[in-house]
């Protein structure tokens, strides 16, 4: 490589940015299987939805950690921003005690997982561009004091079921978060809701379609909208293997193939979003995150997906991603 591209920017085209992780950055390369769309600690938050998920329980959550990474689990994107119960130190503090990497996020998550008080609601665009560009260039809030401070490594956004209900100022604040660091942005989409109307918003607002991640999709598995969605750029995440209310069997596992003989696998990111904790193994007695590289890894090899579309599936495409490549 020669010198004057490694000086250049690390937005510039074709090259590859570090994954920064808890922990620190390392190569994309080296980041493993990994969970799309994740959930590894969640603080109980005073004034949020009762029914809103909690995960505090270090030491069976450490369990979880240890059995994903021996069945071959690598990384995973904890996806729960600052404020509704995020914590960087705890997700550190796993991270070091099991091998498996952990990707926090900035950004925010539906109202309902807050405090009435929280700012970001009723904010400006300025000022929550200004909070995530923080966070993903110097340090997540509660990490500040830390020695060895953690900073975000994507943002995650979440939409309500209808764009009217959904905070548009933060929405336009990540993306001129999104826009100026050249990040990956996860949307939350109500049963993927919306989809089609945030591709077009986050592209109006100039963030390349590479960089959007489109998650749940597969509550709604309608494979020409899924294909435009993958031709248009966008990465479609799917996460519902282990909630039979979606019918996975018929709707999730036919859409995989689907997707993959239609040459879009690259398009693709699988997941488990296990934020409750009944869902863990080492809590609830659940499939647990260790499911996917194992079940569902090889329930993709009975199918008759091929070695390489797997292995963009179960980590490749999200790595590139955050690396800023195609
Ligand atoms: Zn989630």
């Amino acid at each position: 490589m020669d010198r004057s591209s490694e000086r250049s920017s690390p937005q510039s085209p074709g090259a590859a940015r570090p994954v920064r992780t808890v922990l620190g950055e390392i190569p994309y390369e080296s980041l493993g299987i990994t969970d799309a769309h994740n959930h590894v600690w969640i603080d109980p938050i005073p004034g949020a939805d009762p029914a809103a998920p909690v995960l505090d329980q270090y030491d069976k959550i450490k369990e979880e950690l240890k059995l994903y990474r021996s069945a071959g689990g690598g990384s995973l994107l904890d996806c729960q921003p600052g404020g509704c119960g995020r914590n960087a130190n705890k997700l550190a503090q796993i991270s070091r005690a099991t091998g498996v990497h952990i990707i926090a996020c900035t950004g925010f998550h539906r109202k309902r997982y807050y405090s009435p008080e929280a700012w970001l609601f009723t904010t400006r665009p300025e000022q929550a561009s200004e909070y995530f560009l923080q966070e993903l260039t110097s340090a997540l809030e509660e990490t500040k004091e830390q020695p060895e401070p953690v900073r975000a490594g994507f943002i995650k956004v979440a939409l309500e079921s209808a764009w009217n209900d959904s905070p548009l100022c933060a929405l336009e604040g990540a993306a001129e978060a999104a826009t100026q660091t050249g990040c990956l942005v996860e949307v939350h989409t109500e049963k993927g809701g919306l989809a089609e109307k945030a591709a077009i918003f986050f592209e109006g607002a100039g963030i390349a379609p590479k960089q959007l991640v489109l998650c749940h999709m597969d509550k709604r598995p309608d494979f020409g909208l899924h294909m435009e969605l993958a031709r248009f750029g966008a990465l479609l995440e799917y996460d519902t293997f282990y909630r039979p209310k979606y019918e996975p069997e018929t709707k999730l596992w036919p859409l995989i193939k689907k997707m993959a003989e239609a040459g879009l696998s690259n398009q693709l990111a699988l997941a488990t979003d296990m934020a409750e904790a009944e869902m863990y193994a080492t809590i609830g007695n659940g499939p647990g995150l260790a499911s996917l590289p194992t079940e569902i890894k090889l329930k993709l090899i009975k199918i008759g997906i091929q070695e390489n579309s797997i292995r963009q599936m179960l980590g490749g495409n999200i790595a590139r991603r955050l690396a800023g490549l195609d």
